[in-house]
């Protein structure tokens, strides 16, 4: 490829939108450009690293047995309401009509077409496991599209599902997608993190996910660890065993009583307040589930893990109330208080769920739905007897103690681009998607869904691989292998050896692009960088000694050969890793 031919526009500076390093740099090094929120063009730059990806996808998927097929980006409604996700899913679906007034949505993922299509083709159990696989745009309505490739509305998307007939031949499939996950990441040059995480919108009861380990914002996750055992969790699903804390107030209050606390609307002040810890005050949150509230209690040191809580309210959407919603609750209940004095007493009706901090409180204090006020000493079974449901909502927190070793557990953020599910029964029982077994009687598939983020995947290889010049891609999905840069394209000696050794490397199938722009060598290099070839070959003056600058991004390395040296030493550090 001449540089001077390729559809490629740099910036001088990042755009204005870019929050974080990979979108920064993708667009000012002319890899993407953006359509409207969350929508970009690949540019031709952009989508030799997608195929690459996609190729090294592809590959291990076949190599582990799956079949690719092509399912349609559009997808009816009907089946949407047969899997019960039509009302489920949220605004993330988009929804369209088309001209004869037929509800239809984009996919942003196809678990309900890959079950009709199941249903259809595999009626015996002499047909199964089988296992499918798409690489596809998807499209998901996002509330904040940013992030540039991270988080699009539009994106490339593998994903996989199988069919099997029974739960251990699921645990097989699922140990065999987590194999080929970490050859795919590992060939794309990637290091990854496979942790436990919560289903979300794709259901299912077991699930991991493949993080990438960031320290830059653009970690959306995070994700709990523990260095003595193999235990990482997402903390949308991570537990964690506490370390012994003060949880009996009998020091502090030899009664129950309700005192006057005024304007202690934090835990911070009623603490400093009563000149207790914070682990003696049962805090009272809440919470919109579903459009119905719901009131997290838990100790007062620690906080609520949403998606927990949601999960064991059973809901499939949840918020914290606002102000105007807890003065409405209040009033319900007949009560006048203001956020920092609600609690559980006299809330009958209202879903209560403990956290399990909770059961250990003794003598301890708690809002009692009256400003300014809070009743001390208190105790569950005297003074809140109607609160039953204790379950596991807390997030944790690192120095916690790993569920698994007992050691302290520790945090790092992570982007997400691979997540596998065991999906069971969930798509397959209400959508009648049966076989037949050997005895002719009827059974829904026990499935699984593989996904994996191409678009994502390049992003984060840029956040994990780049320096304050640009991108460093690993060889694997690199657009071009090489950039060979004359100094100055007016001295014949010079094109002549940058053209032959451009030929020479074309010929041995090396990919490598030529800088014959008539621009300064200042402007090529830094281009260079940003694009972030992995090897530049510059052909200067020195040319006149016989010799050019040979140049590794990642590392820096530096070194001046002869043509032809330079030349098999980019093939054999290209061609034979
Ligand atoms: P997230 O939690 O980041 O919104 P998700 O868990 O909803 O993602 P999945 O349904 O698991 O996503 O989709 C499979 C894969 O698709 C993800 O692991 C991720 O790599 C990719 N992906 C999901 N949403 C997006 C998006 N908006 N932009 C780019 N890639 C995405
Ligand atoms: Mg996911």
């Amino acid at each position: 490829m001449k540089m001077s031919k390729m559809f490629v526009q740099t910036l001088r500076e990042f755009p204005s939108d870019a929050e974080v390093i990979s979108h920064k740099m993708l667009a000012r090094a002319g890899y993407i450009k953006k359509l409207t929120s969350g929508v970009y063009n690949y540019m031709p730059l952009m989508w030799r690293v997608l195929k690459k990806i996609e190729t090294i996808v592809r590959e291990e998927m076949d190599k582990a047995g799956a079949q690719e097929l092509l399912m349609p980006f559009v997808q009816p409604k009907e089946l949407w309401e047969e899997s019960g996700r039509w009302d489920a899913y949220g605004k993330e679906l988009m929804r369209l009509k088309d001209r004869h007034d037929r509800v239809m949505c984009l996919g942003p993922t196809h678990e309900e077409i890959i079950t009709a299509l199941g249903r259809d083709v595999l009626k015996s159990y002499k047909q199964l496991p089988v296992n499918l696989y798409q690489i596809q745009s998807k499209f998901r309505d996002e509330v904040r599209p940013r992030y540039g490739l991270l988080r699009g509305r539009e994106f490339i998307m593998k994903d996989a599902y199988s069919f099997d007939t029974s739960q251990e031949g699921l645990d097989k499939e699922y140990k065999n997608m987590a194999q080929a996950y970490k050859k795919i990441f590992d060939r794309c040059g990637l290091a990854t993190k496979m942790v436990q995480s919560d289903s979300g919108a794709i259901g299912g009861s077991v699930s991991h996910e493949f993080m990438v380990i960031t320290d830059t914002d653009a970690g959306e996750n995070d994700v709990f660890y523990c260095d003595d055992c193999d235990y990482a969790a997402n903390s949308n699903h991570a537990v964690s065993n506490l370390l012994p804390a003060e949880v009996n107030g009998e020091k502090y209050f030899s009664k129950t009583e309700i005192l006057d606390t005024p304007n202690t609307h934090s835990i911070d002040e009623l603490a400093g307040f009563l000149n207790i810890p914070p682990t003696l005050i049962l805090k009272t949150l809440v919470y919109v589930v579903d459009k119905k509230p719901v009131l997290a209690l838990i100790r007062g040191d620690r906080t609520v893990e949403e998606t927990k809580l949601m999960n064991a309210v059973g809901g499939l959407d949840i918020r914290i109330a606002t102000s105007a919603e807890i003065a409405e609750l209040m009033a319900e209940k007949g009560f006048e208080a203001v956020p920092g004095f609600i609690g559980p007493q006299g809330m009958d009706g209202v879903r209560i769920i403990a956290d399990e901090t909770v059961r250990d409180m003794k003598n301890f204090v708690v809002g009692i739905n009256q400003t300014d006020k809070h009743l001390v000493g208190a105790n569950l079974e005297k003074d809140i007897p109607h609160i039953e449901e204790f379950k596991d909502i807390r997030l944790v927190e690192a120095g916690d103690l790993c569920p698994q070793c007992g050691k302290p557990l520790k945090v790092t953020q992570g982007i997400e681009v691979g997540n596998i599910f065991q999906l069971g029964t969930k798509y397959s029982a209400p959508m009648k998607a049966v076989y037949l077994d050997e005895n002719g009687k009827t059974h829904p598939y026990i499935m699984g869904c593989y996904g994996i983020g191409i678009s994502r995947t390049a992003a984060a290889a840029v956040e994990a691989h780049n320096d304050e010049h640009g991108i460093k891609w690993p060889i694997a999905i690199a657009p071009y292998h090489v950039v060979i840069v004359p100094v100055n394209i007016k001295d014949e000696l010079q094109m002549k050896v940058a053209n032959d050794m451009y030929e020479k490397l074309l010929q041995a199938g090396v990919e490598v692009v030529l800088d014959d722009r008539d621009e300064r060598a200042g402007v090529k290099f830094k281009d260079a960088d940003l694009i972030g070839f992995p090897f530049r070959v510059t052909v200067g003056k020195t040319i006149n000694d016989g010799l050019v600058e040979y140049k590794v991004r990642e590392s820096g390395e530096m070194t001046t050969l002869k043509p032809d040296e330079a030349v098999d030493e980019l093939i054999s550090r290209i061609l034979n890793k």
